[in-house]
């Protein structure tokens, strides 16, 4: 399975000020766990900011000389840490803590032997068709390495304006992004609760939700964690986002021992919330719900052999002419030598692109283009072929 974890801040603080390495330790321990048992992990992981404010005030309490960045020309080196916050930036905070953030990750993760990654992404490179597809190809091709790519909001430029604003969003679009079979957003709450537990204690776990409405949303909503942007609010905003891209989704508690194993393994834990249809399903309904396709590719035989019996995704190479103009990631017709549609795909290349590298070997592409983007000019998880 492909799955993302999402570790909010306070999961990664403990409901304190500062990173707890025993718990980025132990799930390091859980990540590698679930590699080992076949499974490929993408993290979203919070605590930026979080570091930041330890990084500062630890150079606040090593040097008598430390003068934190500010807006304002005169902050005293000497500022207590309380002031020090209200001057320093978040930008900043986050500029400086995302370093120390991935690199507590990358000395965890060494341990193991396994190689992170990180990715640093805003609202538009996810809504942007363009910049997806990058994020995509990235993403992927950083899982195809075996690395576990670790993936924050890029806090440091990102105006509000930009941002997705939280790291429960984040993730659900990050599911999304990587096609994954599964969320899971780690919280210090068991999952989600008929009620808030800190004020009311006959609340008991919602185990299972089919549907997320209005009843539900009223629950989320009266609970907000401690230190990070997001509640169960935007958790089960998140799981709406993702369960509707075929994603399924859990909310559970981080204090469960070997949680990540065990929610993988067994059910009982946690708040699970059922994707709506098969990944296959959702996108052949936004495949042949879109747009209409710009353009149409016409495909020797081989190539029509290769999609409709072998699986398989549309190479340069089958490709006898085109007509249209598009850009990558459009919809494009695919048809046989008799001229009859055989499918729809979303294309890697444009059609100015495609002009000159169709009917070619893929070892020929970088050489024609000056760049390749791969072999595959329509992969067959973005294609439908008609039965
Ligand atoms: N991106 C923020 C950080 O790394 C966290 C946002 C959130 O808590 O949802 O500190």
């Amino acid at each position: 399975m492909r799955i993302v974890v999402k570790l909010g801040t306070s999961v990664l603080t403990g409901g304190t000020r500062r990173l707890q390495r025993a718990v980025m330790v132990e799930l390091a321990r859980q990540v590698q766990q679930l590699r080992a048992d076949g499974h490929q992990v993408i993290l979203v992981s919070s605590g930026a900011i979080a570091a930041g404010r330890e990084q500062f005030s630890r150079r606040e309490t090593g040097s008598a000389q430390a003068n934190p960045p500010s807006h304002s020309a005169a902050s005293p080196a000497h500022a207590s840490s309380k002031s020090l916050e209200s001057l320093i930036d978040k930008q900043v905070l986050a500029a400086v803590g995302q370093v120390h953030l991935m690199s507590v990750w990358q000395s965890l993760f060494e341990i193991h032997g396994i190689l992170v990654a990180q990715l640093l992404l805003t609202r538009a490179d996810l809504e942007h068709r363009e910049r997806f597809l990058n994020a995509r190809d990235a993403l992927l091709g950083l899982l195809a390495a075996d690395i576990v790519p670790i993936i924050n909001e890029n806090d440091a430029v990102a105006t509000a304006e930009i941002k997705v604003g939280d790291n429960d969003n984040l993730s659900a679009r990050v599911a999304l992004l990587a096609s994954a079979d599964l969320l899971i957003m780690l919280t210090d709450q068991p999952g989600l609760m008929t009620a808030d537990p800190t004020r009311d204690p006959t609340a008991t776990l919602l185990t299972e939700i089919d549907t997320i409405d209005q009843r539900l949303q009223a629950i989320a909503g009266g609970s907000v964690s401690g230190l990070g942007t997001g509640g169960m609010a935007t958790k089960l905003q998140a799981a709406q986002i993702a369960r509707q891209s075929a994603v399924d989704v859990i909310i559970a508690g981080i204090r469960q021992a070997d949680v990540l194993p065990a929610l993988v393994a067994q059910r009982g834990l946690g708040t699970r919330i059922r994707a709506v249809g098969s990944r296959l399903e959702s996108r052949k309904r936004w495949l042949l719900s879109g747009p209409p396709p710009q353009g149409r590719l016409e495909l020797d035989e081989g190539a029509c052999h290769a999609l409709h019996d072998q699986k398989k995704s549309l190479l340069a190479a089958g490709i006898t002419a085109l007509s249209g103009d598009f850009q990558r990631g459009d919809a494009v017709r695919l048809v046989n030598p008799q001229g009859h549609p055989i499918g729809v795909g979303l294309v890697r290349y444009a059609s100015d692109e495609l002009q000159q590298i169709s009917g070619r070997h893929s070892d020929d592409i970088p050489q024609l283009l000056g760049y390749s983007v791969g072999g595959v000019v329509v992969h067959r998880d973005e294609l439908i072929v008609f039965a």
